[in-house]
Order: structure tokens, then sequence, then C-alpha cells
């Protein structure tokens, strides 16, 4: 272990000084580190620890010289020389503002309304995107890596350093729950098929708060020895709503989350993880792709319908009156709301319902005309114009901070998309 003061030479030159332990792993340590008048992270491997230290080195440098990752990856930015036998990197610090996955999942943090939750899934699902699309895998997916913004489900991802090339393999197998079946049986090691399986996770324990592989069949396993666990999430996995073997359904009182959550989803979603946790389970080259899971994501996050009180809502989990209106947990009867359409996914225009660029950065909100609250428009968040074209044929333009009134028919052309304003 390195003292706070020490300092730590850089392999091009200059030092690094230690302020702060922030945490040891399996692999080594985290410092909070001061290095050219700006604090970061730095992380020293513990000697003899890595298998092919030369390899993983190397694997590292080239880390630090990749440019296109998506701004998720805290990726390592310089390396150290070598300091007693190891090595380490620099990384960018996580800012305050963000919390851990496991935080969240244990409830101890809580994400602000829907948006923040689909926001985060849509983040998550696109930095992997990217990361595959480069012929790289993660090899590690789990809660551990992650951190999240409360406030607007923007996601930042750390434990960068065992991103590899397809087909390099640096040792490492993955935390238990989050490993694909294969990895666990120890006949595979990570590779993007493998980061699938655990994306497929990851996105079913944001949403549904829950494990899912983990039902009555594992609860009857009074402790869940690693026997019992290889069995459970590699010899034997049974996915809690696999519809033709109900052995592992989840249980009242245990699995409420779950049984809560898997109810008011949507179709769409619920048959996406019954693949991903049945022929997915067996079947690695036909798991979801990122692309597909994207799609579904930003249908899901068009469906969010918020209520004049504030409460936000899947469509799929409101109840309908005799008259075909939503009905709010307060009680409050409102008719479906008029759909933004153009390209896959529809956005319902419901009260402070939002439209996102790729970044998840609104750009688009829902408001009331503050001098006739029976009129609603669209409100331009983005920085550039919006042409758009009333029912009527008039032709006009919503510049930044102006707003688009929704009438049935309206057509709206925001950058080089078209959506049109539909029942
Ligand atoms: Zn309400």
């Amino acid at each position: 272990m390195l003292n706070i003061g020490s300092t730590v030479p850089l392999e091009h030159g200059g030092h690094a000084t230690i302020t702060d332990i922030l945490g040891s792993g399996g692999q080594g340590t985290v410092y909070r580190a001061e290095y050219s008048g700006k604090e970061y992270a730095l992380k020293i491997y513990f000697p003899n620890k890595l298998k092919s230290p030369d390899l993983f080195r190397e694997n590292l440098r080239a880390l630090t010289e990749d440019k296109n990752s998506d701004r998720a990856f805290l990726m390592p930015l310089m390396l150290t020389d070598n300091i007693d036998g190891s090595f380490g990197f620099l990384m960018d610090l996580i800012p305050k503002e963000y919390k851990p996955f496991s935080d969240i999942l244990n409830a101890r943090v809580k994400l602000q309304g829907l948006y923040s939750v689909v926001n985060s899934a849509i983040r998550i699902t696109s930095a992997f995107r990217t990361l595959h699309n480069s012929g790289k895998s993660y090899q590690d997916i789990n809660d551990g890596g992650f951190f999240i913004r409360p406030s607007d489900g923007d996601v930042l991802i750390c434990d960068c350093d065992n991103i590899a090339p397809y087909g390099e393999h640096l040792g490492i197998a993955g935390k238990p729950g989050y490993m694909a079946p294969e990895t666990v049986r120890g006949e595979k090691a990570p590779d993007k098929y493998t980061d699938r399986y655990s994306l497929a996770v990851v996105l079913f324990r944001l949403l549904l708060r829950g494990d899912p592989l983990e039902g009555c069949k594992v609860l009857k396993s009074v402790c869940l020895t690693e026997e019992a666990e290889r069995r459970h999430y590699g010899f034997e996995p049974v996915f809690v709503y696999d519809p033709v073997d109900d052995s592992n359904r989840p249980v009242r009182g245990v699995h409420n989350n779950i049984i809560k959550f898997w109810q008011i989803m949507p179709d769409y979603i619920r048959e996406a993880f019954i693949f991903s946790f049945t022929v997915g389970l067996r079947e690695p080259q036909k798991r979801l792709i990122e692309k597909q899971w994207l799609d579904l994501l930003k249908r899901l996050r068009g469906e969010i319908v918020s209520c004049s009180c504030g409460i936000q809502n899947f469509l799929s989990a409101m109840d309908t009156d005799e008259n075909g209106k939503l009905v709010c947990m307060c009680k409050n009867h409102f008719s479906k709301p008029l759909e933004l359409k153009g390209g896959k996914a529809g956005v319902l225009l419901s009260e402070s319902a939002k439209l996102f660029d790729d970044n998840v950065k609104p750009i688009g909100e829902v408001v009331r005309n503050k001098k006739n609250p029976a009129l609603w428009g669209l409100k331009n968040l983005s920085e550039s114009d919006w042409s758009y074209i009333l029912p009527n044929g008039e032709e006009r333009t919503a510049k930044s901070g102006g707003a688009v009134p929704i009438f049935l028919g309206t057509k709206i052309t925001i950058g080089e998309n078209s959506f049109s304003v539909e029942e």
C-alpha cells in the first residue's frame, strides 16, 4: 500500500501525488491522486495478482489511446512507471452526483422518475453497443462498475481495465448472478455474447428490481454454496417467468418487486426478457443485440404517461375507465394523450412528457400554454430551430425556447427527422 503524500512516476514523465485511499478490490487499490493541478483516480495493481502483466499492460496502453469509446466509459488515461514490481493508471474520478448501481438496486438511492430509470437503461445499452461495434468486450458486467446520476439517468462505467478486443481474455471471470451460464460452467471465457447475457441481467435488475434466475427453486437451497450457485446460474438455470417451466417462480414476500413490476411491463419488454432467459440462456448467438434493446427501450420511454398530479406510469400499467379514459392513482381520469410519431418509437404527449436526444439530454417538453391552459405545446429545449406545419397548412418555426402547438395533424421537423401528431 502507498501512503498519502507518496508520489508515483508516470510513464510519460511527471508525477502523481496520492491524496487519499479510495478502496481496495481483488486486483489492486484505488487512490485519489493529483496530477498537474487536477484530481484523478489512480489504480495500482497488487504485484503478482495479474496472470500476464505484460499483456495486461499492453492492453491498458491500447485503452489509453482509444479516443472513440462511449463517454460513459471511464477509460484509463495514463500509465504509471513500474512501482515496486507493479504498475497502475490514472482515470477520471466519478463525480459525487453519480451513485453506485448497487445502491439503486438496494433502494438506498432512488432514481428520480421513470425517465431516469429508462434513460439509464438506454445509456448502458448504447455504451455497450459502441464498445461491441469497435470489436471489444467488457468481460465483467456487474452492478459494481456502474454509476448512475439519479436526476436524469446518465451513466458512468468504471472498471474499464478489463476491456479487451474479441478473442483476448485477461483472466477475469465475472460476478456471480451476472455471468453467462457458459462462463459459470467454465466452458467459455467472456466475450461479446457473454457481455450480452450480462447486459440482459443488468436491464432486468434495473427495470424489475430482482434477479431473473432467483425464484422458489433457488430459495430451497438453504444456503447458496458455490456448488448450488453453479447449479442455479450455470448448469440448471431456470428463468423465474419461464412460460413452460414454472419450477422457479418468484415467491411472494421475498420477490415482491419482480412480481409487481412484471405485471406492469408492456408485452414487448416481457417477451424480450423471456427470450433472453430461455433461448438466450442456452444459445449465446441468438441473444438480443444492443440495437434491439435500444429500440424496445426507446419505445418504452415514449409510453411514459405523466398525470397533472406528477405521477408517472407506463401506459401498460394504467387502468382505463368505461369511457376509455386513463385512470391515475390520484383518481384523476384523462384521455389517452396524442402521440408524436416518427421513426420507430412514438412519444405520448402527456403533460411534462419529454423528448430526448441520443445522449439522453431533453430536447423537448410538453407544456401548457400560460394564457390558455387548455392549449398544449411542445417546447423546444434544443439549440436549433424546429419547423412545423399546422393542420391548416400554415408553416412556422419554433425557435429554441419556443413551442409548437399540439394539434392532431401538426407536422414537426426536428433536425433530419420528421414527426406528426397522431391519435
Ligand atoms: Zn394523478
